[in-house]
């Protein structure tokens, strides 16, 4: 954080540097996709040798999750083309406002404008062959996205889940979920908010995401329960997506 000198903002354990939240997903013979663009989307792909975009889905529109959408730009070159991007009715058209020389282009020409192919989606779809369920959560009062693909789940920025969104959740091997912290938070779930979510939906093992300084990696992981750990920058998972047959 800004201006911090806690002993979290101060650590040297790698675990302690959080950039924005973010996750890419990389299908054995598929496709390659980003979830959100978030601010530090250049320095996340560089760090992780991310090289390809075939998709881009968005959760929703808070700044954190879509001010990297201009480093998209470099994806356009190397691929040669356009990138189908996803997000509700909502984020779509926060999308358009708030970058509108990409979506209402300006006629003067010169610097490269991002190439996006806006979707607007509801339910489950379909990436690249790769099936997708969108699943309701709150983020305060605001409906957002989190995504299924197979037996593995991203919920990040929310703090209830939807009645209907329940049974979307059930025989999930992997579970990445916000916790902020440790204090109750009007729009994010707390630690222990998270871990009543757990227990309800069970998953073989869970990744809280979106931490704040509040949390020490390693002290707040040898407090959680089994099968719970802290998510990190740069943590790698296999998962199992479902293809489209
Ligand atoms: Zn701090
Ligand atoms: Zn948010
Ligand atoms: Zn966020």
């Amino acid at each position: 954080m800004i201006g911090c000198t806690c002993a979290v903002c101060r650590s040297h354990d790698p675990r302690d540097r959080r950039t924005r939240p973010s996750i890419f997903i990389a299908v054995d013979d598929g496709p390659s996709i980003l979830v959100d663009t978030s601010t530090d989307l250049r320095q996340q792909a560089l760090t992780h040798g991310v090289t390809r975009v075939d998709a881009i889905l968005y959760t929703h529109s808070h700044a954190d999750h879509i001010m990297g959408l201009d480093d998209v730009r470099r994806f356009n070159v190397m691929q040669d083309g356009a990138i189908p991007a996803y997000a509700d009715e909502r984020t779509t058209n926060d999308l358009k406002r708030s970058f509108s020389y990409i979506f209402n282009p300006p006629e003067e020409k010169g610097g490269g404008i991002p190439q996006i192919s806006l979707t607007t989606i509801n339910g489950a779809f379909n990436v690249g062959g790769v099936n997708v369920r969108t699943v309701p959560i709150f983020h305060g009062a605001r409906p957002v996205l989190g995504f299924r693909f197979g037996s593995f789940a991203y919920l990040t920025d929310c703090n209830r889940i939807a009645d209907e969104a329940w049974p979307l959740l059930v025989g999930l091997d992997i579970l990445i979920l916000d916790a902020l912290r440790h204090r109750p938070h009007p729009t994010h779930f707390s630690v222990a908010e998270a871990l009543q979510v757990v227990e309800r939906v069970k998953p073989r093992q869970t990744y809280l995401t979106h931490i704040c300084h509040d949390l020490p990696h390693a002290a707040t992981n040898a407090s959680l329960p089994a099968g719970v750990e802290l998510a990190y920058d740069g943590l790698a998972l296999p998962i199992e997506v479902d293809k489209w047959t």
